[in-house]
């Protein structure tokens, strides 16, 4: 429970992180200073150094009383792994040391066969291994000294999300630095990306948890008809928060704050027991280790309470599913946010140029932020009217939007030559943080200083969006410098390119409303993709496009690439199984028994009436609307277990994630449709597991 007395929190903040104050305390001064160095420029670890580091660490850990390390790694099953070595080493006379050397802590080696590969497994070598990554820093969970690393094939292949991240993270740096070198930018070191993602979540009951099959399976409601009252009132949104989870939601800052986690906000959500928490945001790498250990302690936390954290995209049919907002900026080693607007028509240019950049990456590649996105759980949210479309479209606010008008008539807002001239008229306007009329039906939308991308599920580890986003950026960031650098007048180049890029991407700015019918329309006319589900956005993948893009940039091979696509698409079809199966067996099980009780005492009240010659019998009307269902009940249930075994018949990935979506998910869907018109007319005392009622307000 809570330890903070009020004031203590810098205190507890990063207790368990084996951080900058606690490497400047236990290293060396010249061992710190090659570390150090290695994690700001994203250097590689000189082994001198590591056995200094490790011991150091080991020290540091076990006097927190941590036992064991292990290397903590996000293979492709979109959770953290992590493989539990103790610090013991035996010593003679029986007895033991506490023991790390820096082997240890820079390599492991997990046995790699387990995990998803996507066929890389078969055709190179099974063993996999582990490399401590120093940009993020190793931690202390549950006695367990956890160093953040990445996941490798012996021969090369990645088997994680954490390296190519690493990966388009650089790949963005050495663009970015051209290009600010163009714009006289000599200091600047490093151009790093930085995230803040907003995370949303349900909290339900564990005792009515502990008696739904469906969410235990499948992290989802598979029946269940909405309770007499949802989201309609709005009266949840930012309300006042239960103690129950103001005690939940208290213990989980500090879970997190003795992290290193800055997590600031916490609100209640639109819908009943969905709630949000966001950090401030960080560097991405670190900001994607530590979403995803805000989602373990979401979970864990949640267990000491009576609770479960759902992470699930859509818990409850009927309201708003859980998203995850990936707030993405680019900034220098010395501070400077690239994509804040400046006050001097030269900081003005650049940040027009790295915005034109971003308009462009999201323009090309639509498909890619779009496939980042994809899941079976994040498909029943977007293009509902509670998520963004599938539709990726960018909103640039009405400033912004004016000047990008401006900039394509012609009459362009940049003019770095009347600086030079000693002019100084700030040419552009300036370009408020808009915060009033915030467009929160728009995937991709600029906010004063950094781009939010909305589409992500609330289960995404926010890895994949980043390093297609870092990748296309960079992409775009490469050709313009190659451009500007051969210029003869750059300004005259800047301005030439500036226009010219704005004017054929445009198309993808769109700042109406992208819940509108009229939208979709509008946007098949801008030839804008609508990639309405995951197997028609997953064979995107591999395009050529893309796998040139990833080449391009050292960031995925060809046969990285196809593996993912595999790995996804497995992941697709198997969900949609798992969830089948889960309902074939409630309703036979529970729900199908339940119908036949409650008919039973029907009937028989029924009979009763009858022999007792009473005409009027509002239960054999009940029963024979009950008994019509269960015709319909059983014949679904047959459907669906045909559709499932049809399945039998297919071997390649992305037919079946083709066909789970066009013949099973529908079938699933009539199943669903006819029992939970049996749940309405049911008494409440044989239905054979929690409703909507309880699930959603029984916190
Ligand atoms: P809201 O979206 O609720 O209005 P803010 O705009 O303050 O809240 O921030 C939302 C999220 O964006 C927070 O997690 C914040 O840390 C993050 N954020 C703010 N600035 C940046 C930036 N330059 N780069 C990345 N994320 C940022
Ligand atoms: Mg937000």
């Amino acid at each position: 429970m809570s330890e903070l007395t009020h004031g203590s929190i810098p205190e507890i903040f990063g207790s368990m992180v084996f951080n900058e104050n606690v490497m400047k305390e236990r290293l060396p001064k010249d061992v710190y200073k090659a570390l150090k160095k290695t994690i700001m420029e994203s250097k590689a670890l000189d082994p001198a150094v590591a056995n200094i580091v490790a011991n150091a660490m080991k020290d540091w850990a076990v006097s927190k009383g941590a036992t064991h390390y292990t290397h903590w790694f996000q293979p492709m099953t979109g959770i953290t792994a992590e493989k539990h070595d103790s610090f013991i080493s035996p010593t003679e006379g029986g007895n033991v040391i506490m023991e790390f050397s820096g082997k240890e802590l820079i390599k492991g080696e997990p046995d790699a066969s387990s995990f998803p590969s996507g066929g890389l497994r078969a055709t190179f070598e099974a063993r996999g291994y582990t490399a401590w990554d120093p940009t993020s820093y190793a931690f202390i969970k549950d006695g367990t000294l956890c160093i953040p690393t990445a996941f490798l094939s012996y021969s090369g292949e990645v088997l994680d999300k954490k390296t190519p991240l690493l990966r388009s993270m650089d790949a963005i740096n050495d663009q970015a630095l051209r290009i600010l070198k163009l714009f006289g930018n000599t200091e600047a070191k490093r151009v790093n990306t930085t995230v803040g993602p907003e995370q949303e979540y349900f909290l339900v009951d564990k005792k009515y948890y502990d008696e739904r099959k469906d969410l235990q399976y499948t992290g989802r409601t598979l029946f269940g008809a909405m309770c007499p009252k949802g989201q309609e009132m709005d009266d949840h949104y930012f309300g006042t928060i239960k103690s129950r989870v103001s005690a939940y939601m208290k213990e989980l800052d500090e879970e997190l704050w003795k992290l290193g986690i800055l997590a600031k906000t916490k609100h209640n959500e639109v819908a009943p027991a969905q709630h949000e928490l966001a950090p401030i945001f960080t560097t991405t790498n670190i900001a994607t280790d530590h979403n995803q250990l805000t989602m373990e302690m979401m979970k864990k936390v949640a267990g000491r309470h009576g609770l479960v954290c759902l992470l699930h995209e859509k818990p409850f049919d009927g309201v708003n599913g859980s998203g995850k907002h990936n707030n993405w900026s680019m900034s220098t080693d010395l501070g400077e946010n690239l994509l804040e607007p400046g006050t001097s028509p030269r900081e003005n240019a650049q940040f027009l140029l790295f915005l034109t950049a971003v308009v462009k990456a999201v323009d090309e590649y639509q498909d890619l932020l779009r496939i980042s996105v994809a899941s079976a759980g994040n498909d029943h949210r977007l293009g509902a009217n509670e998520a963004p479309p599938a539709i990726v479209s960018m909103y640039v606010g009405d400033e912004l939007g004016a000047v990008i008008d401006s900039i394509e008539n012609g009459t362009s807002y940049i003019d770095v030559k009347r600086e030079k001239m000693g002019g100084g008229a700030a040419v552009l306007p300036p370009i408020p943080k808009d915060t009033s009329d915030r467009n929160r039906t728009s995937p991709f939308a600029f906010t004063g200083n950094k781009f939010e991308f909305r589409m992500l599920g609330s289960t995404f580890s926010i890895a994949c969006t980043n390093i297609m986003l870092n990748t296309a950026v960079a992409e775009e960031l490469r050709v313009f410098a190659d451009e500007l650098e051969d210029a003869t007048d750059f300004n005259d180049a800047l301005s030439a390119l500036i226009k010219r890029e704005i004017t054929a991407h445009k198309r993808i700015i769109f700042n109406g409303n992208g819940y509108d019918d009229a939208w979709v329309a509008e946007a098949e006319k801008r030839g804008l993709l609508n990639l309405k589900s995951t197997p028609d956005a997953l064979p995107h993948y591999t395009d050529e496009k893309n796998l040139k893009l990833f080449q391009r940039h050292g960031v995925y091979t060809e046969c990285e690439m196809h593996s993912r696509e595999e790995i996804l698409l497995e992941e697709y079809y198997k969900t949609l199984n798992i969830e089948a199966l889960t309902m074939l067996d409630m309703n036979r099980k529970q729900i199908f028994p339940a119908v036949v009780s409650y008919s039973k005492e029907l009937a028989e009240v029924t009979l009763g009436k009858k022999s007792l010659g009473i005409a009027d019998c509002a239960e054999a009307e009940l029963l024979s609307k009950i008994s019509a269902l269960a015709v319909e009940l059983h014949a679904a249930d047959g459907a669906l277990e045909a559709a499932s075994a049809g399945a039998a018949k297919l071997s390649d990935a992305t037919e079946l994630a083709r066909y789970y979506h066009d013949t099973v998910l529908p079938a699933m869907n009539e199943l669903r449709r006819v029992a939970d018109a049996l749940e309405v007319l049911t008494a409440e005392k044989y239905w054979p597991f929690p409703t909507y009622g309880k699930l959603l307000f029984g916190v």
